[in-house]
């Protein structure tokens, strides 16, 4: 959502007064921010923005962010990994204090943030934005070892060059396996996308290998537009296997390179498994996570429905209909830090609708899009229906070619909004 500081201010100005104000008790309120992402980073730089009074610090594991949106580009050799990368040099210059470290334990009594090897830093509200953690539980074989072998390449680095190298040393008639998650994981369209991208590179360059999906699904985002664009683009280069169709994976086995399904097994000569995903660590460690390992909130504020006084943001969240989305995530940064200053000041927050757009390149010159828009209603983010739609089915190439370009364009908006 776009909340403009004047629509915000004049919204806040009307809102009904609630008792205890941090900011009218005199100290500067403290806003700590766990995890320097397009959630946590938004939130920082939008309640720095909101109101420069409040005192905000962004903690954040590593000094270079490494975006994932994108990162499937890398992998058809379409990318440099600098192209992802983003320090926090205009974040500490909008005046947010970034402590550089990881956030080892939450006192949610206490009120602070301890980092590993680092300060406690007090808060007033805390936001939590930690992303996700992969599951190395939850598929027999796949463990964090096994992810040298067969990556996941879902956080975005080392493990995209590594898929990347191994796409690229293959031998033409090698099959690449994708393993696709259950619902719900980071990023919906990500392994579709990441499937087309592939079969562009195989198509020109190993043109008797192909990219077999592996799904433990049988419906997915934008499917028609993929499918579609798949028979015309990919037809001997990518394959689809539905979970009724035999495609979910019970069992991987990086020393011989199989993945067994129900219905047999598959021999890969590179696989990526995107195995099931949860919130980050440090969310179960500070009890805003329930049995899912996802945290719920309410879809007006992000207030954890756990513990009072957090927010959770982002991929860690359980946003009902939202994805688990890039955009969704600086969407849910920007409306966090209007509830959170409100919150601060002891004013009513404003009742928020959030956007989504999600683009996907099917090809470089080929993007399609789903969007929607969300507003609170029983006790999630819900989809208003009819608000939001997908790019039309049938299209003309130059439309295709448009689409890929504002996917372009919205990449160096979000980064140069989040980091820049
Ligand atoms: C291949 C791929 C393609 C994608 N393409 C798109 C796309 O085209 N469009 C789109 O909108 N989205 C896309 N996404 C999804 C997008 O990357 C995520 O939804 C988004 O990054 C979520 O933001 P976040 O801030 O919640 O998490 P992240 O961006 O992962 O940020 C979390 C941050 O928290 C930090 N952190 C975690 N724990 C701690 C701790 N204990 N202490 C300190 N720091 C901590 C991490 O270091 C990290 O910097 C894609 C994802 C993938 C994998």
């Amino acid at each position: 959502m776009r909340t403009s500081r004047r629509q915000f201010l004049k919204s806040a100005s009307a809102a009904v007064l609630l008792p205890a104000p941090a900011i009218a008790q005199g100290a500067a309120p403290k806003v700590v921010v766990i995890g320097g992402g397009f959630a946590g980073a938004s939130a920082a730089r939008f309640v720095k923005a909101y109101d420069p009074q409040v005192s905000v610090t962004l903690v954040e594991a590593n000094r270079t962010f490494t975006a994932c949106p994108f990162s499937n580009g890398i992998l058809a050799g379409l990318r440099d990994l600098g192209a992802q990368q983003f320090n926090y040099d205009h974040v500490a210059a909008a005046g947010v204090v970034m402590a550089f470290g990881n956030a080892d334990a939450v006192d949610t009594q206490a009120r602070t943030v301890a980092l590993l090897n680092g300060p406690t830093l007090p808060y007033d509200r805390l936001v939590m934005a930690p992303g996700i953690d992969l599951r190395f539980d939850a598929l027999p074989g796949y463990d964090a070892r096994a992810a040298d072998i067969m990556p996941h390449a879902w956080k975005a680095g080392e493990q995209t060059l590594l898929l990347r190298h191994q796409i690229e040393s293959m031998e033409d008639g090698g099959t690449v396996v994708i393993v696709a998650p259950a619902n719900p994981f980071r990023c919906p369209p990500g392994p579709y996308e990441r499937a087309s991208l592939i079969a562009y590179y195989l198509q020109a360059k190993r043109p008797r290998s192909k990219v077999i999906i592996l799904d433990a699904k049988d419906s997915f985002s934008k499917q028609r537009l993929f499918q579609n664009a798949w028979k015309a683009l990919y037809p001997d280069h990518l394959e689809w296997i539905s979970l009724s169709q035999g495609g979910k994976v019970n069992s991987v086995s990086p020393g011989d390179m199989t993945l067994t399904t129900d219905f047999g097994s598959h021999k890969a000569a590179v696989a990526n498994v995107i195995p099931p995903q949860r919130a980050g660590a440090i969310a179960q460690k500070a009890g805003v996570a329930d049995r899912s390992g996802w945290c719920p909130v309410d879809p007006g504020t992000f207030e954890s429905k756990q513990v009072p006084n957090v927010h959770v943001i982002g991929d860690a969240a359980i946003m009902g209909g939202m994805p688990k989305s890039a955009f969704s995530a600086n969407a849910q940064g920007k409306v966090c830090a209007a509830a959170v200053v409100a919150l601060l000041r002891g004013e009513k927050p404003v009742e928020p609708r959030l956007i989504n757009t999600c683009y996907s390149l099917v090809a470089p010159d080929y993007g399609i899009t789903v969007a929607g828009v969300y507003k609170p209603a029983n006790g999630v983010l819900a989809d208003i229906q009819g608000a939001g739609g997908v790019s039309p089915i049938e299209a003309p190439a130059s439309q295709r070619a448009l689409e890929a370009q504002f996917a372009e364009g919205w990449f160096k908006t979000i980064t140069s909004e989040v980091f820049g």
